[in-house]
């Protein structure tokens, strides 16, 4: 079933386009201490490399809005600046190079300290984005409602959303996080029907690496696979770098974004003729560099060995003493000894990525030779 993206406004966080028909983002946040410049600084970079499309920086405090200074000088990737209250913060980092300021602006103060801001990312060409928690709703709206419920959600985004059409400011954003999937699934709902910005999904504390994982793909899964959603954060208690992976493959599994290696691999059983578990796990450490999309199947036996591998780009069957390798779905003469497929497969993964990269940097020069 293939169901149409919702129709967004295109924003632009630096370079990095949201919402419209650009590719969902995959972002993340830093969980180290801002004022140390240099751990956050390698944090970055260690996301960027993970193929983060933005991050998120906290700034609790003017000290810190002069380390994002700092920070930013030394990244290469647009930096959402995390804000609360306090508008001088976000007029500082927004003199500082910010990308995008997620600042509620119901909860800045009075209309000038809010249009202050506003002509700074006006004439910065600074989106915002209005987040939306069920931890931290407003007094009134949590009376009214008496739960984060998915109305009081999208009534306190609302007020926010309300505040930039009154000044006039379009390039937004927007996220209704709840810990709860089903209430974060019909906000979201609500308010895509209510706004044509971009919305920023994400399920929030949601827990560890394997919880926190499983709820963000059920809550963001449904979501986007109704169309629904131009970026998202997978909100872990973990490395941050974890979270970029988790995204990935949650767009990998739904067909919406292709990105690294697409393992398929069995859950072994007593037919496999290899550690496909070892196997699989060392690939994914020493391959996280690619970011090239690739299929590679890592199949313990003959029983789905050729037919996974007919689908794949690269693939293994499992046979005893060596196994069979395949490209493209074609058995291949060479036979991998069971030793030695982690060696071989990484070896052929990148001749096989670099071939890939090569002839898209040909496709690229013929079209701009015209
Ligand atoms: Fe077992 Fe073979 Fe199935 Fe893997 S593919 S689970 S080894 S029967």
């Amino acid at each position: 079933m293939n169901i149409v993206r919702r129709q967004s406004r295109k924003i632009f966080v630096g370079n990095v386009p949201v919402g419209g028909d650009a590719p969902i983002s995959v972002q993340s946040m830093t969980n180290t201490d801002t004022l140390d410049v240099e751990a956050t600084v390698n944090q970055i970079n260690q996301l960027k490399k993970a193929g983060a499309d933005l991050v998120r920086v906290s700034i609790p405090t003017m000290d810190a809005a002069e380390a994002f200074k700092s920070i930013k000088e030394q990244v290469n990737i647009p930096l959402i600046t995390d804000i609360h209250f306090d508008y001088r913060i976000a007029l500082k980092v927004a003199e500082y190079g910010a990308d995008c300021l997620r600042i509620n602006p119901g909860n800045i103060g009075s209309i000038a300290r809010i249009e202050a801001v506003i002509k700074t990312a006006r004439e910065r060409n600074i989106p915002i984005r209005i987040g939306v928690n069920s931890g931290s709703l407003e007094k009134d709206i949590q009376e009214k409602y008496g739960e984060p419920t998915p109305e009081a959600l999208v009534e306190s985004a609302m007020r926010h959303v309300d505040i930039l059409d009154k000044v006039g400011f379009e390039d937004f954003k927007v996220s209704v996080k709840s810990s709860d999937v089903f209430t974060a699934i019909d906000a979201y709902r609500l308010l895509a029907k209510k706004i044509d910005q971009p919305l920023h999904l994400g399920i929030t504390e949601a827990g560890g690496l394997m919880l926190g994982s499983i709820k963000s793909a059920i809550g963001m899964g449904i979501l986007l696979h109704e169309g629904i959603g131009d970026t998202l954060r997978v909100s872990l208690a973990a490395d941050p770098v974890a979270e970029v992976k988790a995204g990935f493959d949650i767009l990998k599994a739904l067909k919406k974004r292709q990105h690294g290696i697409n393992f398929i691999a069995c859950p072994t059983c007593s037919r496999k003729e290899y550690d496909v578990i070892s196997v699989v796990n060392q690939l994914e450490n020493r391959l996280g560099d690619v970011l090239t999309p690739l299929d590679v199947s890592i199949i313990g036996c003959v029983v789905n060995g050729p037919g996974e591998a007919l689908h794949s780009d690269l693939g293994i069957a499992g046979a005893r003493k060596a196994s069979g390798f395949y490209i493209n779905g074609v058995r291949q003469n060479t036979k991998v000894p069971n030793e030695n497929i982690v060696d071989f497969l990484e070896q052929a993964i990148r001749t096989k990525v670099k071939i890939l990269e090569d002839a898209k940097l040909q496709e690229i020069d013929v079209t701009t030779s015209y």
